[in-house]
């Protein structure tokens, strides 16, 4: 089969972690008889130095003519004190919005060759964990209505949490729909004791639960999840939460799978069509020394596959591959531990390469 990929590679790491992501697509599609065509285009900072706007029309009009989107990272120190709406990640809410994006799927699952990476005690971690977040994307205070204005103990900013029920109800489904065929389990993370905006979202969550009676679903505020995501991780399949909390709490739940350079990330709306991109940034501090760890590029890779071309054998050798990297002692320097050979940006996506050639 043939397909179109638009490709963001943005800023620091990002055309580096990229480049390897494609080639294992490449070698996918050497392997199992496809064709991919890769189309180039400029998100972020760089968009900004050559165009003077974080996200061209262009690059709007070419991802929506693809299959799907593969992006790296944006953003970097040269671009900090732009002023919000011509900074770099204007251009990733622009991109969400613009392609009505408004799932975000954060897998973050304990690889067992990473055990020693995790910073949780060995007993916390015993069983493993395989958490699945559901961020809203589209919606909450990174969208709501935001400024300054005069107050009388001075200058003051403000920022708006405002979701409506029908974004809820959508979000909501989605989550339910993917706890059905994982572990049935679903914990809906919000802070309901204290907003208005999160009583509207438990109320409708409950509301909701009654369609899905074989999946178990309970609440949690932010703060107590925040701390049961260290105590007791293995508890949580399925998370769906709003933009800011899944923001934060999907970097943390990062941390305990031993590195961010190892999580996935799909952003969907309607249909088979999908962005699929690292959780971590553009890391300017090891930008172009070969340092970047590209797992979670090509891991996101893999869920392009699986989610929007429908590839799931493609997307599972994939995903074998670097299960079995892993497990030969490969690492890069972010995940690297005793007894393993630390290999660079460009030495490990060779690596995942030739075990999918051999698998
Ligand atoms: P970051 O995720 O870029 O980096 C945090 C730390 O993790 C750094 O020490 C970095 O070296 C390390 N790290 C990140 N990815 C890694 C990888 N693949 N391999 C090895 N180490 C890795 O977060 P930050 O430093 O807060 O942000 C840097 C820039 O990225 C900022 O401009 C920020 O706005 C932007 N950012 C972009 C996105 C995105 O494009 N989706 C997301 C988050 C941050």
């Amino acid at each position: 089969m043939e397909f179109d990929i638009a490709v963001i590679p943005g800023d620091g790491i990002g055309p580096e972690i990229t480049g390897e992501a494609v080639k294992s697509l490449e070698a996918v599609g050497r392997k199992f008889g496809h064709g991919f065509s890769f189309q180039y285009v400029d998100m972020g900072g760089c968009a900004i130095d050559k165009y003077g706007v974080p996200l061209p029309e262009e690059t709007l009009n070419i991802c929506r003519e693809s299959d799907s989107v593969l992006l790296g990272a944006v953003g970097g120190p040269k671009w900090d004190t732009l002023p919000g709406s011509l900074r770099p990640e204007a251009g990733l809410l622009g991109i969400r919005a613009g392609l009505g994006l408004y799932a975000n799927l954060r897998p973050a699952v304990l690889y067992r060759a990473l055990k020693g990476a995790c910073p949780l005690k060995p007993e916390l971690t015993d069983d493993g964990f395989d958490i699945l977040f559901v961020r809203e994307l589209t919606g909450g205070m990174y969208f709501g209505a935001r400024g300054r204005k005069k107050t009388d103990g001075g200058e003051a900013a403000f920022d708006t949490e405002q979701y409506s029920v029908f974004e809820i109800e959508r979000i909501g489904r989605v989550a339910f729909n993917l706890a059905r065929q994982r572990g049935k389990k679903l914990c809906s993370v919000d802070k309901a004791n204290v907003l208005e905006s999160s009583r509207l979202w438990r109320e409708t969550i409950h509301r909701l639960k009654e369609e899905y009676p074989d999946v178990a679903c309970t609440d949690m505020l932010v703060d107590n999840a925040a701390m049961q995501l260290v105590r007791n991780p293995g508890q949580f399949d399925v998370i769906v939460t709003s933009n800011m909390f899944g923001d934060i709490l999907s970097d943390e739940a990062s941390m305990i799978t031993g590195s961010i350079g190892m999580l996935p990330s799909a952003s969907l709306g309607e249909g088979s069509f999908g962005l699929y991109e690292p959780i971590h940034g553009s890391a300017p501090d090891i930008a172009g020394q070969n340092r970047a760890n590209p797992i979670a590029t090509i891991l996101s890779a893999a869920m392009l596959l699986r989610v929007s071309l429908k590839l799931e054998a493609e997307a599972d050798a994939l995903e074998r591959a670097v299960q079995k990297v892993l497990d030969s002692g490969l690492r890069t320097a972010d995940i690297m531990s005793e007894g393993c050979t630390v290999l660079g940006t460009a030495e490990m996506g060779a690596a995942v390469r030739a075990a999918l050639d051999e698998g």
